[in-house]
């Protein structure tokens, strides 16, 4: 298993512009990239489909630029290459199988003008990075231990390599002993710099508890407002967390919006973007890591004290990539903390030799009754109390805890199926 650990780094301002030149050097070569492909789906008439694509090395395009020189770790190309390639697997996978499409604004012109729309209005193909929305990023693979973190007089340093004098590091936890470093991501975000450190530990099969008692299953069903409500019918507190950091978010998009309305246009129609703009937008990026990391930290520690509190943890089956068909069941998936807190569980529970259960798609935690095993055929979105149809159960309860307490039942039942007494 890979798990990996986040620093913040403080690099000096002249490694800074050095580490700032490999992020440009990398988005240059995935630029190339994609014109490339774009040049080469022109020439052939593509209109839509599977590319069958062959990905360039990127020496077919470093030796056209000087400035794409050794200075750089070439990982930094080869990272651009890797990107790419991703991107064009994504545009696979999720366009070939569908009829060509269009984005919006070309269709609308296709309608109305009877436009004949090029390559560049196909949805999903790869974009050009820009330099103001790009990933500031590389990534730098292990070989013969040069990407290492070390301790000297006191301060800890990470070496990668073009840098071995060390960048200055904050080590806020350990790095664990054991597990071997395969590599590393430098990023930055806003006017913060962090590396993230892959880690690979050999997978040793923990064992699985072997009595669990019911009092130790706990079922989480998931819940728009809360993220999720337990079989204790407690809520995670998630929801009204995730709206405060949203409200400033949105004043700040606000602001943004408003400054941009207001820019000059030079003779060329570009937005002239103002300095405080330029500096606003750094926040609103700063803040918009700051909220995603607090909410990732959030995360983690409710699963840790869930794993390790409880001995099995039931969870429905939710297609949380199927967003169409999230809203129709009225679970509208605003981010995917449900999907990474799931992850999280499931991990956390296997190394604490704990039961992750996920229960069928089928299995009707909702419309169940979970005192009497009733079926409410009938139960609408809107219904937030769920009330038992069975004249001789009649039981009130918490839609979202009721389900909760269902999945509960499906974990002990499946518990039981594997020979256990609860
Ligand atoms: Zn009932």
């Amino acid at each position: 298993m890979t798990f990996g650990y986040q620093y913040a780094i403080s690099p000096t301002d002249e490694q800074k512009e050095r580490l700032n030149r490999a992020f440009g050097c990398e988005r240059k070569v995935y630029n190339e990239y994609v014109a490339h492909l774009y040049t080469e789906l022109e020439a052939s008439g593509f209109a839509g489909g599977f590319i069958r694509h062959k990905v360039p090395n990127y020496t077919e395009f470093t030796r056209r630029f000087a400035f794409l020189d050794r200075s750089n770790d070439s990982f930094v190309y080869n990272d651009a290459k890797r990107r790419f390639q991703a991107a064009v697997q994504k545009y696979n996978e999720t366009f070939a199988r569908k009829p060509i499409q269009y984005k919006k604004k070309a269709r609308n012109r296709m309608n109305t003008e009877g436009y004949i729309p090029s390559i560049r209005d196909i949805k999903g193909l790869p974009q050009f990075h820009q330099k103001k929305n790009a990933k500031h990023s590389y990534t730098t693979n292990q070989t013969n231990q040069n990407i290492r973190v070390i301790h000297e007089n006191g301060a800890v340093f990470l070496r990668v390599p073009k840098f071995p004098e060390g960048i200055s590091l904050q080590l806020h936890r350990p790095l664990p002993a054991e597990g071997l470093l395969k590599k590393a991501t430098i990023r930055r975000e806003g006017e913060r710099y962090l590396v993230s450190l892959s880690i690979d530990f050999p997978s040793e099969k923990v064992e699985k508890k072997h009595n669990v008692s019911a009092n130790k299953v706990i079922g989480l069903d998931y819940s728009q407002a809360d993220l999720y409500v337990d079989s204790e019918g407690r809520k995670a507190n998630y929801g009204r967390y995730y709206r405060l950091i949203e409200k400033r978010q949105r004043r700040m998009n606000k602001s943004l919006a408003r400054k941009k309305n207001a820019a000059p246009l030079d003779e060329n129609g570009t937005i002239q973007y103002s300095r405080t703009y330029q500096k606003q937008m750094n926040a609103y990026r700063a803040l918009l890591a700051k909220s995603k990391n607090q909410r990732k930290d959030f995360l983690h520690k409710r699963s840790y004290q869930i794993t390790n509190e409880y001995d099995a943890i039931v969870v429905e089956d939710l297609d949380l990539t199927n967003l169409a068909q999230m809203r129709k069941l009225g679970k509208n998936v605003h981010d995917n903390g449900f999907g990474m807190f799931r992850t999280m569980l499931q991990y956390k529970a296997e190394r604490n030799g704990k039961h992750y259960i996920v229960a069928d798609r089928y299995f009707p935690s909702s419309k169940q009754c979970s005192q009497c095993g009733h079926l409410h055929d009938n139960l609408s979105l809107s219904d937030r109390v769920y009330v038992c149809q069975n004249d001789t159960c009649c039981t009130k309860i918490d839609r979202d805890y009721n389900a909760g307490l269902n999945l509960k039942h499906y974990g002990i039942r499946v518990l039981k199926e594997q020979g256990m007494t609860l």
